[in-house]
């Protein structure tokens, strides 16, 4: 049993700041001086209608949105996602472009197509194992959307630009990759992030919509799986996840007040990539998995000699303090995620791990 708290490396649900976890357990009996825990009050209190539009402000302005975007709190998680957005927007008729770069755009692929929407795969990674974001993509001129997954948290790749598309809505998963970093959000037409990565617990999916597309949801869909139903209400059509959309407010109150805004959570970020990439590529004893210029800012991949190794590693990792650095189960290897709320702190302690296991093993 540990009794003090380690270096978190967890893929999702993961590390989330030290300053937000005290607040919660500082104001957890008795928030904003209500005499209840935030999990006792009604979603339709002040309280907390203070906390969701917090959270929309915060988001509308770390990312720049204007107000042709709304922001949307939805549950079912990104994997609900997959099935909703062909489901709004694909009609008799119409058709999109999916690119497939790893486990999880298979995944959108598979749900859209279950539906039987005609969409196209017009680029993939899987030649190669998904090693790598492809280029050069030519997009089909009648697709009401692009969907793209930005960053590819089991394979350990990242789009470092997004394609050109023309004119066309892009459509992108966000979940392991939202808030590390600004970017331009004018060829968006949807964003959505299942939160338990980078910005929150489980149990909540941030959407973001342009509002146009919101012409193109039909009249007869259920309502719990039509966009418009929230955009109306504000994500408060039924109970939303409170609890989780609290943690979310304070986390981007977290990079907007404590790190200082997007900017300066990317300078952070590519620190603490780059000094991870710079160890496993001095060793010699550690092998990337991606091609260097698609490789992921938030989910490192790597290999060791082989399997008895790798477990070593991380066994021996966790014994010091060093935890969730075991790949995915669909691939193997190692994989150290570090989203905003790893510190530099803690990747600097890896990469000394790294260089002691790799003496007394290489
Ligand atoms: C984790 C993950 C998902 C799945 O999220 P759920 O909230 O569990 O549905 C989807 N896409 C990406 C890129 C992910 O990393």
């Amino acid at each position: 049993m540990k009794e003090n708290r380690i270096y978190n490396f967890n893929a999702g649900p993961a590390a989330l700041p030290l300053s937000v976890l005290e607040e919660i357990r500082d104001s957890f009996l008795n928030f904003a001086g209500s005499g209840m825990s935030i999990t006792e009050i009604s979603h339709r209190s002040k309280s907390f209608d203070d906390i969701i539009n917090d959270a929309v402000a915060r988001t509308k302005r770390l990312l720049k949105l204007d107000d042709k975007f709304h922001v949307l709190f939805l549950q079912g998680g990104a994997s609900m996602q997959f099935c909703m957005i062909p489901m709004n927007f694909l009609q008799e008729g119409k058709s999109a472009d999916y690119v497939n770069t790893g486990t999880w755009s298979t995944k959108a692929i598979k749900e859209a197509k279950l539906q039987g929407k005609p969409i196209k795969v017009v680029a993939s990674s899987e030649d190669k194992n998904f090693s790598y974001i492809p280029k050069n993509i030519e997009f089909s001129k009648d697709a009401v959307y692009v969907h793209i997954t930005s960053n590819n948290t089991i394979k350990g790749t990242q789009w470092a630009n997004f394609p050109e598309t023309n004119g066309i809505p892009l459509i992108i998963d966000m979940s392991s990759d939202i808030m590390c970093k600004p970017f331009d959000v004018e060829p968006f037409g949807l964003i959505y992030a299942g939160a338990q990565k980078n910005i929150g617990p489980a149990g909540v999916c941030m959407v973001i919509i342009r509002e146009d597309l919101l012409n193109l949801v039909p009249d007869n869909l259920p309502a719990m799986l039509k966009y418009s139903t929230f955009v109306s209400t504000n994500s408060l059509f039924n109970t939303p996840p409170c609890f989780a959309i609290y943690i979310i407010q304070l986390v981007l109150k977290w990079i907007e007040e404590t790190i200082g805004g997007l900017d300066k959570m990317e300078e952070i970020n590519r620190k603490k990539a780059r000094l991870l990439y710079k160890t496993i590529d001095d060793s010699g004893f550690y092998k990337g998995t991606t091609e260097l210029e698609s490789r992921s800012m938030m989910n490192i991949t790597f290999r060791l000699l082989d399997e008895e190794l790798e477990t070593r590693f991380v066994q021996e990792a966790l014994e010091n303090d060093l935890g969730g650095l075991k790949g995915h189960s669909s691939v193997g290897g190692c994989r150290a995620s570090i989203y905003n709320a790893t510190t530099l702190e803690a990747v600097e302690t890896l990469t000394d791990f790294m260089k002691t296991f790799e003496r007394k093993n290489g």
